[in-house]
Order: C-alpha cells, then sequence, then structure tokens
C-alpha cells in the first residue's frame, strides 16, 4: 500500500499487540510497526499472569512439604529466600522478554521502543520526535492498576510485588478480586503475614455464590485474616510502619499495603480525543464487534476496550483484527463462554453461567458436590473441595460449571470444550469416570442439588 510508512502500527507490545502484529506481518505479508515504551510482553509476561503463576508455584512449596510429612516423609524445616527466587524471576523474564522480541523480528515487523501518541487517523508520534504513518493503526496498550484519590500513605500496586528487595512481614492487601485474592495466598505461603480487607460480604464478586465461599473459607484456613464489610478509612506513616485505620475506627500496622483495587485502561495522552474517540467512563476506547472505533484506520484489542479483561481474550482479539484486516478472513472475537481460574489455594475454575445468574433467567437445576479430596484427607486435612454443574431445566445444556479444586484451572479448561460445545447434562453422564480422580466427580453427579423455577406444562 505505497503512501503509507507502514500497512499496520501497533501501539502496545503486549499479550494483543504481539499477536496482531505477528500474524498481520508473519501470515500475511503486512509492513508492520510497533511501539512499545516498557518492556516487550505487556502485563501478562513481564508484570501480570507469567511472574504471578511462578510465585504461585513458590508459595505451595510448603504445603507440598507439610503434606510430605504426613506421608511419612522425614523432612526438615525448609527456608524460603526471596533474593534467590527474584533472581531466577527476573531471569526468566528476560528469557520470555527475548523471545517475544524475537518472534516479532522473526516475522518481520519493525520494533520501536519508545512511547506512541496519534497524531491523525494515520499518523503515530513517537517520543523520539519520529512520525510515521500507517494506513491501520492498532492500539493494545492494556490497562494499569487504579489507585483511590488521596490515600494518606504510600502503597504498593501489582506491579511492584514483583520488585521488592525483601518480603514485608506484616502486610495488607486492598481488595476482593482476583489479583487481591491471588496474592493473599501467594503472599502467606511465603511466609508473610496477611490481612485482606474487603469492602463488600463476600470475595470474588461475580463469581458463583457457593465458588466464593468456599475461597473465602480456604483464604482464612490458611491463616490469611480475611475482613469483610471492611475498609480502608485513613493510611498514615509512623515509626511502627503503616498505620491503617478502618471504616469501624479500629487501627493496625503493617509493613506494606498492596492495593488490589481495579485496573484502568491505559489511554491517557494518547491523543484519541484530539481524533473523535470519546472514551467511555473508565478511560476504556469503544470498539464495534471487529475492534474498530469511530474513527474507521483506528482499532484496539484488550484491556484498553475493557470489554472482557484476560490474556487469552486480548489474544483472540488482536488475532481477529489481523485475519479480518490483512488476511481477508473476516471473523469477530468470540466473547461466549470464556473460561478463567482465580489461582489461589484452592483454585476456582469457572465458566459460563453462575448458579444465581441462570437462575434468573428461566428453570434450572444445580448438581453440586464439596467432599474432602483423597489426598488431603488420607493426612486428615479438612480441606474440601467443590464441583457444580448449572443445567437449563429444559434443554438439558450445562449453561454453567464452577469447580473449587487444586488445579481448576486446569479442570475448567476442558470441561469449557463441553460447555462450549453445548454439551448436555446427559452428555457428561454418558462419559466414564476417570477414577480414582477429583475430576470424576463431574460425571458420576446424579442427584439434582436443588431446583430453581418449574417448566410450563403444556
Ligand atoms: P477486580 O476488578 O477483579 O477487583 C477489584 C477489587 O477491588 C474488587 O473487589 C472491588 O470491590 C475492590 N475495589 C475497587 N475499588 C475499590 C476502592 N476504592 N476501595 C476498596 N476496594 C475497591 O480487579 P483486579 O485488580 O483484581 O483485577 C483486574 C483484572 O485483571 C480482572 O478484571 C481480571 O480480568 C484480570 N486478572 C485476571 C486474572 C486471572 O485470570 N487469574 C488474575 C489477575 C487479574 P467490589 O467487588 O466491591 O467492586
Amino acid at each position: 500500500m505505497p503512501g503509507f510508512d507502514y500497512d499496520l502500527f501497533v501501539i502496545g507490545g503486549g499479550s494483543g499487540g504481539v499477536r496482531a502484529a505477528r500474524i498481520a506481518a508473519g501470515e500475511y505479508g503486512a509492513r508492520v510497526g510497533l511501539a512499545e515504551e516498557s518492556r516487550m510482553g505487556g502485563t501478562c509476561v513481564i508484570r501480570g499472569c507469567v511472574p504471578k503463576k511462578l510465585m504461585v508455584f513458590a508459595s505451595a512449596v510448603p504445603d507440598a512439604l507439610a503434606l510430605g510429612r504426613d506421608y511419612g516423609w522425614d523432612i526438615a524445616p525448609a527456608q524460603f529466600d526471596w533474593p534467590t527466587f527474584r533472581a531466577r524471576l527476573d531471569a526468566e523474564l528476560d528469557r520470555l522478554e527475548a523471545a517475544y522480541r524475537g518472534g516479532l523480528l522473526g516475522a518481520g515487523v519493525t520494533i520501536h521502543d519508545a512511547r506512541a501518541t496519534l497524531a491523525d487517523p494515520h499518523t503515530v508520534r513517537l517520543a523520539t520526535g519520529e512520525t510515521f504513518t500507517a494506513k491501520h493503526i492498532l492500539i493494545a496498550t492494556g490497562g494499569r492498576p487504579h489507585l483511590p484519590e488521596g490515600l494518606g500513605a504510600p502503597v504498593l500496586t501489582s506491579n511492584d510485588i514483583f520488585l521488592l528487595d525483601r518480603l514485608p512481614e506484616r502486610l495488607l492487601i486492598v481488595g476482593g478480586g482476583y489479583i487481591a485474592c491471588e496474592f493473599a495466598q501467594v503472599m502467606a505461603g511465603l511466609g508473610v503475614g496477611v490481612t485482606q480487607f474487603y469492602r463488600g460480604e463476600q470475595i470474588l464478586r461475580g463469581f458463583d455464590d457457593d465458588a466464593r465461599a468456599l475461597v473465602a473459607e480456604a483464604t482464612r484456613g490458611c491463616g490469611i485474616d480475611l475482613q469483610t464489610g471492611t475498609d480502608v478509612a485513613a493510611l498514615s506513616e509512623d515509626g511502627q510502619g503503616i498505620c491503617v485505620t478502618r471504616t469501624d475506627g479500629a487501627r493496625a500496622w503493617f509493613d506494606a499495603v498492596v492495593y488490589a483495587t481495579g485496573r484502568h485502561p491505559n489511554t491517557e495522552g494518547l491523543g484519541l480525543e484530539a481524533l473523535g474517540i470519546t472514551l467511555g467512563a473508565r478511560g476504556q476506547i469503544p470498539v464495534d464487534g471487529w475492534s474498530q472505533t469511530a474513527v474507521p484506520s483506528i482499532f484496539a484489542v484488550g484491556d484498553v476496550t475493557d470489554r472482557m479483561n484476560l490474556t487469552p481474550v486480548a489474544i483472540r482479539e488482536g488475532h481477529a483484527f489481523a485475519d479480518t484486516v490483512f488476511g481477508a478472513r473476516p471473523y469477530k472475537a468470540d466473547h461466549q463462554l470464556v473460561p478463567s481460574a482465580v489461582f489461589t489455594r484452592p483454585e476456582l475454575g469457572s465458566v459460563g453461567l453462575t448458579e444465581a445468574e441462570a437462575a434468573e433467567r428461566g428453570p434450572v437445576e444445580i448438581y453440586q458436590t464439596a467432599f474432602r479430596p483423597m489426598k488431603t484427607a488420607f493426612a486428615g486435612r479438612p480441606e474440601r473441595v467443590m464441583m457444580k454443574l448449572v443445567v437449563d431445566a429444559g434443554s438439558r445444556r450445562v449453561l454453567g460449571c464452577h469447580i473449587v479444586a487444586p488445579e481448576a484451572g486446569e479442570m475448567i479448561q476442558l470441561a469449557a470444550i463441553a460447555v462450549k460445545m453445548g454439551a448436555t447434562k446427559e452428555d457428561f453422564d454418558r462419559t466414564c469416570a476417570v477414577h480414582p480422580t477429583m475430576a470424576e466427580e463431574m460425571v458420576t453427579m446424579r442427584k439434582v442439588t436443588r431446583h430453581h423455577g418449574t417448566i410450563a406444562k403444556g
């Protein structure tokens, strides 16, 4: 396409932007430029999913050692050394960043290590002063942690946790979403004394109520002081640390406070409004099903659009954009029945409607089981796992599946295939169990636990 410097200019080198750039350049031969102001890989690779999961693995070790003892192993007390782990983590992130960079270069993408903003519908301006024109511009700048205003003392966000020089002894985590719940358990597993404040009645709003309750029980069971209906009224610093005054007036001191109070789209200063793109209430870029903005040459994918803020969704959106615009294979990214997992201990895996959502829509049957799994029951431990199927009483389709169990993230990935295919409860029942596993309970729940609504007769 003569006349433009590039066929596509991507702003942001995270999951969505990198996928779009690689497919457009590597598969379809488009001339692609990509600008990233920070490290290549974005939130998921550098300060999100990947380092978080490695910390989840590290934090699970004491539990595994304790279980080893219960199984008859003679294991000496173990010590965790944060600097050793951090050095390995840093090296791994360097390796991954290089792999992302290599993948882009291998696909023929030109990388610009600079912040980019929009100058007009076909022009980007880099912080270096250079400008480039492109037939299409894709904004994939992701999101960033959002802090309430006017906090009276320095607090940390999830970004900072991976960069700590040493672990605090007393940590307060504020929030009840994915990030707060995951880091509360990670830090507790690493030996940190953790308190978690959540302003609402129950953590993990939006997930199935029974699953939320069991994760809350497990959170408390691993020694975290989870306080629901509690928020921070004031923060200050003194010789004892950070003084936190609760909404009920009680005070406590911590060495560090992490705010995990949501993330907002990274759109500040990009120059979108001047081009006629009116941002949403949270600063997100409104797009249609094709990820196209109000300006036809400008598209946006991933967290910056605040549709469904998950890495695999951003990747799907970026891929669909590239196939549609450069591969003449038009399709929209599918946001239906997207599974996800919260990496607490045990994990929460979920796909489809919660019991409460389904009950509002029509007659449903709930099949639910909770039990002590063999592995930890053998050790006399009280931990329980839960599995729930939400079934449409008319069509018999499984509308939702919710699992709280070790490795629930792995289980829900496979259950999600069946749910996405439209499997009925009877399809689950026809599937033979794998014995002895926890997941076999998914195909052996015969009795209805609860009904909501009734099917109209006649
Ligand atoms: P969430 O939006 O999930 O949770 C934010 C939490 O902070 C909620 O509990 C919210 O309470 C609370 N909160 C918001 N504002 C305030 C405030 N002013 N004072 C006190 N509490 C407040 O955000 P996260 O930061 O946990 O995660 C961001 C996104 O990242 C998620 O939406 C998710 O898509 C993604 N993510 C996914 C992961 C995964 O797939 N495993 C892991 C980590 C992140 P309330 O419920 O009352 O609104």
